[in-house]
């Protein structure tokens, strides 16, 4: 994920080592394998590069560990590494963990995570008032352009808005998934921070079997920014750490400049689903990554799209109102045999989460063995 600051007309980069006592929101033993120093190495070289950085603490439970005295002794190691490497801020979504930080590392500036779902004006006064330097605001918020201005004249924190998301508007699975990822990222796992992507496999098919939940995701057009600007939004994320370099500056390129040439898709973060048990531990377990459909998402054709969104109330008017089917088949193309072969795939794979076909065949295979 690389935040663009407009506050401070500078730019800030993220990262996480793949597991800690803490966890994040998405990293896990698949992440990148980075060593401490290694890690220390990277920082020192984004502050000589006029970057700042951002050491992302953000999953959403410890289990309650942080009331274990040795669990908590390595939390506070945890932090004391964190801020001996001079990392600028820490985005974390546990509430103690906020009072922790300020209390203890008053160096740290701290950011809420969106996972802290911050989508009233109450829930961020509660916050800043607990100490948070800075706030993401739940994503599902993003086109409610009375909510955001409310917001932005009762907290003076700074606010942050995700450009490029791609998850489902008002997901369902979302609480559930990112309890799993924090969990996965966690070193004191029991399944040693293995899971089968079953959130991912789900959203996929909802979005791939209904092209308006595409439209309806809360994604940004880098051209609409200036909009957030005037309602005093000081920050900027685009969100994709498992995306390539290429697509990464690409985005932050095209969401800093206000302007993108093209196919929006091309920018926005698109999670791809992995099948089976993600190396579970489990033996015979396997797991794999199908790429995705591709798909052409006309940027230019949604000129003035977002104005829809200024007089409408999306959280009470799915049930009657067809603005984001009638986009999608204005803007939206793909290859409909190319979706539909890849539908069947990851029906088959959920398929096999739902039936428990996973965890009997291993049962199977362990019968045969003993036979
Ligand atoms: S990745 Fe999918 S399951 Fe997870 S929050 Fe986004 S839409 Fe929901
Ligand atoms: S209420 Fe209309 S514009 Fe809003 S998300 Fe639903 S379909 Fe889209």
């Amino acid at each position: 994920m690389t935040p663009l600051s407009r506050l401070d007309a500078d730019i800030q980069i993220y990262g996480v080592l793949p597991t800690s006592m803490i966890g994040s929101g998405g990293s896990g033993p698949d992440g990148v394998h980075m060593l401490e120093e290694q890690a220390e190495e990277y920082i020192e070289q984004a502050h000589s590069a006029g970057l700042t950085f951002d050491y992302v603490l953000n999953a959403p439970s410890m289990g309650k560990r942080e009331w274990e005295e040795n669990a908590h002794r390595e939390v506070l190691e945890h932090l004391e590494w964190i801020d001996s490497a001079g990392v600028d801020s820490v985005t974390v979504t546990i509430p103690y963990l906020v009072e922790l930080i300020k209390s203890q590392f008053p160096r740290l500036k701290v950011r809420l995570s969106t996972i802290a779902h911050v989508n009233s004006v109450a829930r961020a006064k509660l916050f800043e008032a607990l100490g948070v330097d800075s706030i993401t605001l739940d994503v599902n918020v993003n086109r409610d352009f009375a909510l955001l201005k409310a917001i932005r004249e009762a907290v003076s924190c700074e606010l942050t808005v995700l450009t490029n998301n791609l998850c489902l508007y008002q997901c369902p699975y979302e609480y559930y998934h990112h309890d799993g990822l924090g969990h996965a990222s966690q070193s004191c796992n029991v399944l040693s921070g293995r899971y089968a992507d079953y959130c991912v496999l789900r959203c996929t098919l909802d979005r791939l079997g209904d092209m308006a939940q595409t439209i309806r995701c809360r994604w940004v057009r880098p051209e609409d920014v200036p909009l957030y600007e005037e309602i005093g939004i000081d920050m900027f994320k685009t969100s994709g750490r498992a995306m390539s370099t290429e697509r990464i500056v690409r985005a932050a390129t095209a969401y800093s400049s206000h302007h993108y040439q093209g196919n929006l898709y091309d920018i926005l973060n698109v999670v791809a689903p992995k099948t089976g048990l993600i190396s579970s531990g489990l033996p015979n377990a396997r797991n794999s990554t199908m790429k995705p459909p591709s798909f052409f998402i006309d940027n230019q054709a949604l000129d003035g799209f977002v104005d829809f969104f200024r007089k409408q109330n999306c959280l009470s008017g799915c049930g009657h109102c067809d603005y984001c089917q009638r986009i999608a088949s204005e803007v939206i193309q793909c290859n409909r045999d190319e979706v539909d072969e890849y539908i069947g795939k990851l029906t088959a794979a959920l398929d096999n989460l739902s039936s428990s076909k996973v965890f009997k065949a291993k049962a199977g295979v362990t019968k045969q063995g003993r036979e």
